[in-house]
């Protein structure tokens, strides 16, 4: 596990919030002192399915993942591939077949009834939506809804509850005056700020973001994500003394608030999380330091999202066709039931292939399920289809960081695209300054790159510079 990561955000506001350091320089922050906030262990979920009576689709197997107090942890995958059932059975949302989630040491999974009914109403663990429009009751206000939970829960007098919702309104930088208007009557960005007052207004100790920025504009997207990595910093007892869940111990560290990000936006995780978790058809099949693995992911499958992905993938890395099994070549034979799960699409799968690979520590704090994690990439073919222009990248996120205004005062249409691979990268950040559109045409920008006989609406998907929309056009394409 990382002893420490490399912070974007290093300063504290007068509020709690975060600003960065004037020269745009990082403070590490230690994040794997302490004991995990969240420990999954080898979770399996199933739901009944709708082929015949008595049958099982298994959603999740066996995943294990740790987020640790002030810690920023992302989730990737393909659509389908378990993500927000993951999100659901931590919270306690999904009836779980196997395995354990203690949140802050207390077993979630083996709570019962009432148990679990106090539980979800402690507040420790909170959701932020994608679509905050459909999250919050267009007929309340925003005050009334960020308030619901705590008068649900018994918190607080009315005064109380009002005091606590301007606070959180303050910490996500928005004026305590929208606590009167409908979420119809504000922008996307203030509501999705809203959203996440909603979330933090008790203080909850995990904080599970489901896509929080993918229905937002570029402007608003790095808003919220620079909100989330300063929310992270806070101390866990900033809400108001009558409505907070008392969650603060001695340490103020221990404190802190854990975050999960589910996101198909590969670029916007990488400027924010500390580590990143990759499923594949409900398997973790990477889980390491988020710098280290998108620099060089050691699983195919990794490494084929990443290539896929425009504004983060290396030039001078493997190119989706490389990573991907040519139709009807080797390895399209039919697999065992237990053949990994991502044999019939990988060009490097073997006979070893033919049982599931155990996850195995690959380096200090990063695991690979692979049988091959070492080999595969001396097996990469040539690359056949040379990229012709530069990846579109985001600027860098450190000097665009280092300009903003403080968080109370943070304008809504302030856009600072988040990227922190330049530092290692500098041929990628020379490539492309503040402003960079998507105008690559390149065959091997894309996943739909891998023929030059593709589709127009294949063909389309190889000028998105967004990632989400590369990941997505993966998950559909194949
Ligand atoms: S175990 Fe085999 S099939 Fe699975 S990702 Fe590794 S090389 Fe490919």
């Amino acid at each position: 596990m990382n002893a420490t990561r490399t912070a974007v955000v290093t300063e504290p506001f007068p509020d709690g919030s975060a600003e960065p350091h004037p020269d745009g320089s990082a403070e590490p922050v230690p994040v794997a002192a302490a004991a995990p906030l969240l420990d999954v262990r080898g979770l399996t979920v199933s739901f009944r399915a709708r082929s015949g009576p008595g049958r099982r689709t298994t959603v999740l197997r066996d995943v294990s993942l740790a987020v640790r107090p002030g810690e920023i942890v992302g989730v990737i995958g393909e659509t389908g591939s378990g993500k927000t059932t993951l999100a659901r059975a931590i919270a306690g949302l999904t009836r779980t077949d196997a395995g354990e989630v203690e949140v802050d040491g207390r077993d979630v999974r083996g709570l019962r009834r009432r148990a679990r009914r106090d539980f979800r109403r402690s507040g420790a663990i909170r959701f932020v939506f994608q679509d905050p429009l459909r999250a919050l009751d267009p007929d309340l206000t925003i005050g009334t809804s960020i308030a619901e939970g705590l008068a649900v829960a018994g918190r607080g007098s009315r005064d109380d509850r009002r005091a606590a919702v301007s606070d959180a309104l303050r910490r996500v930088g928005l004026d305590p005056a929208v606590a009167d208007r409908l979420p119809g009557a504000i922008s996307g960005g203030q509501r999705q700020r809203a959203s996440i007052a909603r979330a933090i207004v008790d203080d909850p100790r995990l904080l599970i973001c489901d896509e929080p920025v993918s229905a937002l504009d570029g402007s608003n997207r790095n808003l919220i994500l620079r909100l989330l990595d300063g929310l992270r910093r806070q101390p866990a007892d900033l809400a108001h003394p009558a409505v907070s869940a008392g969650v603060a111990d001695a340490d103020p560290g221990r404190g802190r608030l854990g975050i999960i990000i589910i996101s198909h936006d590969l670029s916007s995780l990488a400027g924010i999380a500390d580590r990143v978790v990759v499923l594949y058809r409900g398997r973790v099949v990477e889980d390491g330091p988020i710098a280290e693995v998108f620099d060089r992911p050691r699983h195919p499958y990794t490494a084929l999202l990443i290539a896929s992905a425009p504004s983060i993938r290396d030039e001078d890395g493997p190119t989706p066709p490389q990573l991907r099994r040519p139709a009807g070549g080797p390895g399209a034979e039919r697999r065992p039931a237990d053949a990994c799960g991502f044999a019939h699409r990988c060009p490097f799968a073997t006979d070893a292939c033919d049982h599931t690979p155990a996850a195995l520590p690959a380096a200090a704090g990063w695991t690979v399920a692979c049988h091959h994690t070492e080999t595969w990439r001396s097996s990469l073919p040539a690359a056949s289809l040379p990229v012709t222009s530069p990846p579109a990248v985001a600027p860098p996120a450190a000097s665009l960081l280092a300009a903003r205004p403080p968080a109370a005062s943070l304008p809504a249409d302030l856009d600072l695209p988040v990227r922190r691979r330049d530092a290692a990268r500098p041929s990628i950040s020379a490539a492309a300054g503040p402003g960079a559109t998507a105008t690559s045409t390149a065959p091997a920008s894309a996943p739909a790159a891998a023929s030059s006989t593709a589709p127009a609406p294949a063909r389309a998907a190889v000028d998105a510079v967004d990632a989400g929309a590369a990941l997505t056009a993966l998950s559909t394409k194949e």
